[in-house]
């Protein structure tokens, strides 16, 4: 029997060849991607040139491999609230640019869309409390050496983690918590058009300051909320033309089909944390 916890993949979850699977966690089938072990040849390439030392590239290692654990909790954190509200979670997958949980529809209560997208960085703002706490009462925080600056490293990584995805602009969980928030005054493709747009001012933000700053991994982050932010928006405008289309086939053909048929429409609904 498979423990309720952890069980191993099935062999439908290890079709795809360029990934890691971990195993099912939760019930949920967790893997690691392909291109993620360049993150890690490049995090051991920038620690060998900055301190050629084999001792601090494996604590450059260690270090980025929790800080990638508190990414997959915060992929949970949607995963479990979703699973609160009925909606399943297909996979969750680790990439180099984050965590992504497909939830196998998207949430059409504004109240279950607020919980499960503030349920991710909730997750970040919850550990850094708690190693904050754990810091303190230890009293490492003043002691220096090697668990001060791990704990203190961990508490800014969850709290930026946290904070950046609370920004309310697509495709960050705040512009999820957003369009919730405001889909009741302006409406669903409104609220959607607003945090796009707001995700693309900050794309280019991102993207000027990588450009000026030399830094190519903030210009692929900007690349990504770009493409992300419009995608979103493109699919919301989709929905909404379905519906539409719908109510006028309805106001003609009377009866509405099944709830097997609507369901089979819906599109995947991707979480990046
Ligand atoms: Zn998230």
């Amino acid at each position: 029997m498979d423990h309720p916890f952890f069980s191993k993949p099935t062999a439908a979850d290890r079709r795809d060849r360029w990934s890691w699977h971990l195993g099912r966690i939760l019930g949920i089938p967790t893997r690691i991607h392909a291109s993620f072990a360049l993150v890690l040849v490049w995090i051991g390439f920038s620690t060998w040139s900055a301190a050629h030392s084999s001792l601090a590239v494996l604590f450059g290692l260690g270090f980025a491999l929790a800080v990638f654990t508190c990414v997959l909790l915060h992929e949970f954190g949607h995963a479990l609230v979703a699973r609160r509200f009925g909606i399943e979670t297909r996979r969750i997958t680790l990439l180099p640019i984050g965590g992504v949980a497909e939830l196998e529809r998207s949430p059409s209560d504004p109240r279950a869309e607020l919980w499960i997208a503030a349920a991710g960085p909730a997750v970040n703002l919850g550990i850094a409390a708690a190693l904050a706490l754990a810091g303190f009462a230890l009293g490492s925080f003043g002691a220096g050496g090697l668990v001060s600056v791990v704990l203190s490293g961990l508490v800014w990584a969850n709290l930026m983690l946290g904070l950046f995805n609370l920004v309310p602009a697509f495709p960050m969980d705040g512009g999820r918590v957003f369009r919730a928030l405001a889909s009741k005054r302006v409406g669903q493709l409104r609220a959607t058009q607003l945090a796009a747009k707001l995700g693309r001012f900050l794309a280019v933000g991102f993207g000027a300051w990588g450009l000026f700053g030399g830094n190519p991994v903030l210009v692929l982050v900007a690349a990504f909320v770009w493409f992300a932010a419009g995608r979103e928006l493109a699919s919301v405008r989709h929905q909404v033309q379905q519906r539409q289309a719908f109510e006028r086939v309805q106001a003609f053909a009377g009866p509405p089909p099944s709830r097997d048929h609507a369901s089979r429409d819906q599109v995947f609904y991707v979480w990046r944390g």
